[in-house]
C-alpha cells in the first residue's frame, strides 16, 4: 500500500469519518504506534532529539500540560496562572544565564514555540531596535544555526557568514571584526553549536558588540540548560551568559536540556527595551485592539505550565544531576574515538562532540553504526558525524556498546574505504546521495523529502 505509515495496520483516513470512531480504539491505535517507535531512541543510541528519555517524567509533565492543555494563554484575564508560569518560567531561565550581573538594565524574556522561533523573534527585535538606512545585517558564524538565516530570509536581514578557525571550530574573530558594518545590527555566537558542540569566543564577540554599540545574540538553544552546570561542576567552559559584557539576547530551549515537553523556548533579553521592540499592536482593527507579544496568537497554556513543572521539579540539583551523568557519558564516548588514530574530533566539543577521519570517509563509519542501531547526525565540509549525548546514553551498557561498535566500524570503514558511503548530511533527516550533485538537484530531493512528510495519503 505504497509505504504509507501505518496503513496496513489502521487503514488510511481520506475523509472525516462519518461515524466517529471509539475513544479506546483510537487510543489503542496510538498507544500502539507510540510503543513501535520508542525504541528507536530508548536504546540510548539515537543523538539528540529524546532530551530525558523518562517515561515517569513524560507521564509527570503530561499530567501538568492536561490542567490547562485547552487554555488560550492569550486571553490573560482566563488564566492569571499563564502569567506565574511564564514570569516563573523567564526569571528562573534568566537567573541561570546570569542575569544578577545585569545592573543598569531591566532583564526581559519571551516564549516561544521553539529555538528556531526564539532566534527569530531575536532578529525581528534586532532589525526594529536599530534602525538603519538600508537593509539591516548581522553576522554569523558559519557554524550557527539555519534558523538565523532564515529569520533573515523572512524579515529582510542580510547574514553575513563569518568562517570558522578549521581546528577549532569557532568563529575566525578577525573577520567578523572586519567586517562590521553601519548596517550591522547584531553579532551572533552560539553556546554550543549544534554541529560540533563548541562555543564560540563569547566574551571577545561581546566587546566587539559594545565597541560599536551593537546586539549580541548567544544561540544557547542547546546549552543554555545545560552548560551552566557543566561549569558548577568543573568542566572548562568559558563563560557564554549575561555575565559577559555585550551579550544583549540568549535563546535557551526548554524542550531540549530543560526536559519540558516539545513546544517551548525561552528568549532572555538584557534589557526589556529590545523585546518590547517587537511587540506587536493593531489599535484600530473593527475586531478590536490587538496586542501580541510575539508572532503567535493563541498560545497553549498547558505547555507553559508543563514547561513550569518540569523546572520547579527538577531543581538546580536535578539539572546538575543530569547535566553531570551526560558529560561523564560525553566524555568517555570521546575517550572511545580517541583510542582511533585514524579519528579526529573537531575542536573542543562539550557534552556534544562531532568526529571525522582523515583517512576515509567517515560516512562508511556512520553505515556500520547505523546497522547496529546507532542514530548519528551528519555534517559536510569537512564530513564528520556527531552525538548531542542525552539522558538516554547515560543508561547503564551504552558507552560500553558505542567503544565495541565504534571499534568494528572504523575496521569496516578501513576495509571499505575505497568504497562509496552510503549515508550523508541531511539535518533532522537520513536521506543521502552524493554531495557532489548540484544544489537544484539537491534541493529537488529536499523538497521530495517533506512533501512525502505531509502527502495527502494515496487513493
Ligand atoms: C535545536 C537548535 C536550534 C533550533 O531549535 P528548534 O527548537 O529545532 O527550532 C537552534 N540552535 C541550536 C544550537 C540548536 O541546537
Amino acid at each position: 500500500m505504497s509505504g504509507f505509515p501505518y496503513a496496513e495496520q489502521f487503514g488510511i483516513n481520506r475523509t472525516l469519518p462519518e461515524e466517529g470512531v471509539d475513544k479506546d480504539v483510537v487510543l489503542s491505535m496510538l498507544s500502539s504506534m507510540s510503543l513501535a517507535e520508542d525504541p528507536v531512541w530508548e536504546s540510548g543510541q539515537c543523538s539528540g532529539t529524546m532530551y530525558c528519555g523518562d517515561h515517569d517524567h513524560y507521564d509527570y509533565l503530561n499530567l501538568a500540560f492536561s490542567y490547562f492543555s485547552y487554555v488560550n494563554s492569550l486571553q490573560r484575564d482566563m488564566c492569571p496562572s499563564a502569567t506565574k508560569f511564564e514570569a516563573e518560567i523567564i526569571a528562573m531561565t534568566l537567573d541561570l544565564l546570569g542575569a544578577r550581573n545585569l545592573t543598569d538594565t531591566t532583564p526581559a524574556g519571551l516564549i516561544t514555540s521553539g529555538g528556531s522561533n526564539s532566534i527569530a523573534h531575536a532578529v525581528l527585535a534586532y532589525r526594529e531596535h536599530h534602525p538603519t538606512a538600508g537593509r539591516a545585517n548581522m553576522i554569523k558564524p558559519e557554524t550557527a544555526h539555519p534558523a538565523f538565516s532564515k529569520a533573515g530570509h523572512l524579515f529582510g536581514v542580510d547574514m553575513k557568514i563569518a568562517p570558522v578557525d578549521p581546528d577549532t571550530t569557532q568563529v575566525d574573530l578577525e573577520w567578523v571584526k572586519a567586517n562590521i558594518d553601519a548596517h550591522t545590527v547584531a553579532l551572533i555566537g552560539s553556546a554550543g553549536n549544534y554541529g560540533y558542540g563548541t562555543i564560540d569566543p563569547i566574551s571577545e564577540l561581546g566587546a566587539l558588540a559594545l565597541e560599536h554599540d551593537i546586539g549580541l545574540h548567544v544561540d544557547g538553544c542547546l546549552g543554555g540548560f545545560i552548560l551552566p552546570f557543566g561549569r558548577e561542576l568543573g568542566y572548562e567552559i568559558e563563560p557564554f551568559d549575561f555575565s559577559v559584557p555585550g551579550v544583549t539576547t540568549i535563546s535557551a530551549d526548554t524542550h531540549k536540556y530543560g526536559y519540558a515537553l516539545k513546544g517551548t523556548s525561552v528568549l532572555c533579553f538584557a534589557d526589556k527595551a529590545l523585546r518590547n521592540d517587537q511587540y506587536f499592536y493593531l489599535t484600530d482593527w473593527s475586531g478590536g485592539k490587538y496586542c501580541s507579544p510575539g508572532m503567535d496568537g493563541s498560545r497553549s497554556g498547558g505547555l507553559l505550565a508543563a514547561t513550569w513543572a518540569a523546572m520547579v521539579h527538577l531543581g538546580r540539583s536535578g539539572y546538575r544531576h543530569y547535566a553531570e551523568k551526560i558529560f561523564a557519558t560525553s566524555s568517555a564516548m570521546q575517550a572511545a574515538i580517541r583510542e582511533h588514530p585514524s579519528l579526529r574530533i573537531m575542536g573542543k566539543p562539550t557534552f556534544l562532540f562531532s568526529f571525522t577521519s582523515d583517512e576515509f570517509d567517515i560516512y562508511l563509519v556512520n553505515d556500520f553504526l547505523r546497522t547496529r542501531g546507532w542514530r548519528m547526525n551528519g555534517q559536510q565540509y569537512p564530513n564528520a558525524i556527531h552525538m548531542a549525548v542525552t539522558r538516554p546514553q547515560t543508561l547503564p551498557g551504552v558507552v560500553e556498546r558505542w567503544s565495541v561498535d565504534l571499534a568494528d566500524a572504523v575496521a569496516y570503514a578501513a576495509t571499505h574505504k575505497d568504497e562509496a558511503a552510503k549515508s550523508g548530511a541531511i539535518y533532522g533527516g537520513v536521506a543521502g546521495g552524493p554531495s557532489e550533485e548540484s544544489d537544484a538537484l539537491i534541493k529537488f530531493f529536499m523538497a521530495d523529502m517533506m512533501d512525502k512528510q505531509s502527502a495527502v495519503p494515496p487513493l
